[in-house]
């Protein structure tokens, strides 16, 4: 299965993609979280990343294309693959159609997650995410057993510096110019599938496994 999930931060991309990632064995490809480890390691590639994150815009095509090119030839990506936050801009989604060319592999589908802006500002603020494992929270849709502490490995919940609201609002315009249009652009590949992200996380779980054996 290989796939990609679009959708403006907070749609649920995160936390759908650990889901399918379980249960078809497959990897999920978080530039965020890749672009997030590099400056926490504060490789060049980080450095270079970081303003950009911080300031809530995208990092340069280039940077992210070439993390995406070389992580789809590793051989955990056999089997398939869930990208989840790439491709974000049409010139992306070209390279990326480029890169399975290269390799002869070919996209099975795209799954949109539509969730309206008001949804994406609560979502975004009260997200937390496991320091030590990554697992994603929220102090309201999906808390914690305890406060501040990670179910699955005790470690501290943190929240995401770009997480702010100032910073959140421009990270969704920044979605509307420059990522909404792939929606189209994959629905004339014949490949779109939307799910209404405005459900509980089980239904849309459900929901994106329906579409997936659909398709
Ligand atoms: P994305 O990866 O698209 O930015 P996440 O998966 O990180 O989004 O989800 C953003 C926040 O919203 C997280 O705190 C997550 O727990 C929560 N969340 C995810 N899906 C839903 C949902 N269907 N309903 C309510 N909250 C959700
Ligand atoms: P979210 O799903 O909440 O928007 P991500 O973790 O996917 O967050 O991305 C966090 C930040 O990392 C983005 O705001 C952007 O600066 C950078 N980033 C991640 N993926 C890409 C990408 N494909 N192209 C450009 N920048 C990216
Ligand atoms: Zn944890």
């Amino acid at each position: 299965m290989k796939l990609i999930l679009l959708g403006p931060p907070g749609a649920g991309k995160g936390t759908q993609a650990k889901m399918l990632m379980d249960r078809f064995g497959i990897p999920q490809i978080s530039t965020g979280d890749i672009l997030r480890a590099a400056v926490k390691d504060g490789t060049p590639m980080g450095l270079k990343a970081k303003s950009f994150m911080d300031a809530g815009g995208l990092v340069p095509d280039e940077v992210v294309v070439g993390i995406v090119r070389e992580r789809l030839q590793k051989a955990d990506c056999a089997k398939g693959f869930i990208l989840d936050g790439f491709p974000r801009t049409v010139l992306q989604a070209d390279a990326l159609k480029e890169s399975l060319l290269a390799l002869g592999k070919d996209l099975d589908a795209v799954v949109s997650l539509d969730v309206d802006v008001e949804a994406l500002v609560e979502r975004l603020t009260g997200r937390r995410t496991c320091r030590d494992c990554g697992r994603g929270f929220h102090v309201k849709f999906d808390p914690p057993l305890v406060s501040g502490k990670c179910d699955t490995c005790g470690g501290d919940l943190l929240q995401r510096d770009d997480d702010q609201e100032l910073t959140i609002r421009h990270r969704l315009e920044v979605y509307s110019e420059q990522t909404s249009p792939l929606v189209d652009y994959y629905r004339s590949a014949g490949l779109l599938t939307a799910v209404d992200g405005m459900q509980e996380i089980g239904v849309v779980q459900d929901q994106v496994l329906r579409s997936l054996q659909a398709g």
